[in-house]
């Protein structure tokens, strides 16, 4: 571990291994992992988690789209990626980079189809979704002799994998919904399975589907905030380890005394007197106005210090009247504690959103 003289992310890519191996143990050994490195991996690294991934045997990665694809391979990932959202602008891309597409709609799929043909593709590896309840993105039922139709006549593209996403898997109140996504699912693909003349494999669950419905792995899982370190419970969570930890610096302390005010538009009007430290984060690192005002709080030395009046753009201000403090000392904005979980609930969000909205002005620094 490093001591912060500056605002940093750090990595741990031990961490990182810990909730691997973890995940895995929870899945058959003949069932394939894929590793959901969108967003830079969920706000940390993509290049350095991807390689380091697959140094774990990591069997696909996935990404949202292309771009991110592509910069992968451009940094040496060889191991197959899915581009879960591509749009059809960026196919020629997308094929040169040798990436695989999720095509989820009849319009997807014949434009994906136009382009193949035209690169003179043969069997180049696609992904179909299916919708199974979420309603975002993916075929119906009902489409499905139109899709078989459009397969037979092309020999241009080969479905590597037919796939659902959950949509409340992490919900065991929703549990009935579940199963019923997991019984559409089954049937849609048996329908697929037994028409096609060879054998995609079949995924649908993300880190808490593989926790929650072990009956349906499939072939494959796919997993992003299991490998961050969430398992999206609090008895889950205990089996992960979160592998960032956002540290800081005191920049600057100040003594308020009575009836000063604290920030912009004297978001903060002190009614006793108080300490304040001055940190070098703010919302255009990612740390939003909704933290502000005593909600969120950062850890100095173990104890808690309230974010004090509004969130700058470059600065927060917080709370250090009763913590032993110096102006250098480090400060933990989120890791063993708080937990990005319970930092992100302190603005009513979820660690995804806040991990993903992390700056990439902030400096990673990646532990091996
Ligand atoms: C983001 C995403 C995942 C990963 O979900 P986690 O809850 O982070 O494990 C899996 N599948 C799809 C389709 C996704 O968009």
């Amino acid at each position: 571990m490093l001591k912060a003289q500056e605002t940093l992310l750090e990595i741990d890519l031990n961490a990182l291994e810990h909730n691997v191996t973890y995940l895995k143990s929870r899945i058959h050994s003949s069932t394939k992992f894929m590793a959901v490195v969108k967003s830079y991996a969920y706000g940390n690294a993509a290049v350095d988690i991807a390689k380091h991934l697959e140094t774990l045997n990591a069997d696909y990665f996935a990404v949202a789209y292309t771009y991110e694809g592509e910069q992968l391979r451009t940094s040496g990932v060889t191991t197959p990626i899915l581009v879960l959202h591509p749009q059809a602008v960026s196919f020629n891309t997308l094929i040169e980079n040798c990436l695989e597409p999720n095509l989820y709609s009849l319009k997807v799929l014949k434009e994906f189809v136009a382009t193949a043909e035209v690169l003179n593709q043969k069997e180049y590896p696609v992904h179909l979704k299916f919708n199974t309840g979420l309603n975002r993105l993916g075929f119906s039922e009902a489409e499905i002799p139109e899709i078989l139709s459009i397969l037979k006549h092309t020999e241009a593209i080969k479905v590597t994998s037919l796939f659902s996403h959950m949509g409340a898997s992490e919900d065991l109140n929703e549990k009935a919904f579940t199963i019923q996504q997991i019984e559409t699912f089954k049937r849609i693909s048996d329908l697929l399975l037994n028409q096609l003349p060879y054998k995609p494999m079949l995924h649908m669950c993300n880190t808490s589907g593989i926790l929650n419905y072990p009956e349906a792995h499939f072939d494959m899982v796919r997993s992003g905030i299991g490998m961050y370190g969430f398992g999206n419970s609090e008895i889950e969570n205990t089996h992960f380890k979160p592998i960032t930890t956002l540290k800081t610096v005191i920049s600057q302390i100040h003594h308020i005394p009575i009836g000063e005010s604290v920030g912009y538009n004297r978001g903060y009007i002190s009614d006793s007197p108080l300490t304040t430290a001055t940190l070098p984060l703010g919302h255009a690192d990612g740390i939003g106005r909704e933290y502000g005002n005593g909600k969120g709080f950062v850890a100095i030395n173990g104890q808690k210090a309230p974010i004090v009046g509004n969130t700058c753009m470059d600065m927060i201000m917080v709370d250090i009247t009763n913590i032993d403090c110096q102006e250098g000392d480090e400060v933990i904005v989120f890791g063993d504690y708080p937990t990005a979980e319970e930092f992100a609930a302190t603005a009513n969000t979820i660690s995804y959103e806040l991990l993903t909205g992390l700056s990439q002005r902030i400096k990673r620094v990646v532990l091996k």
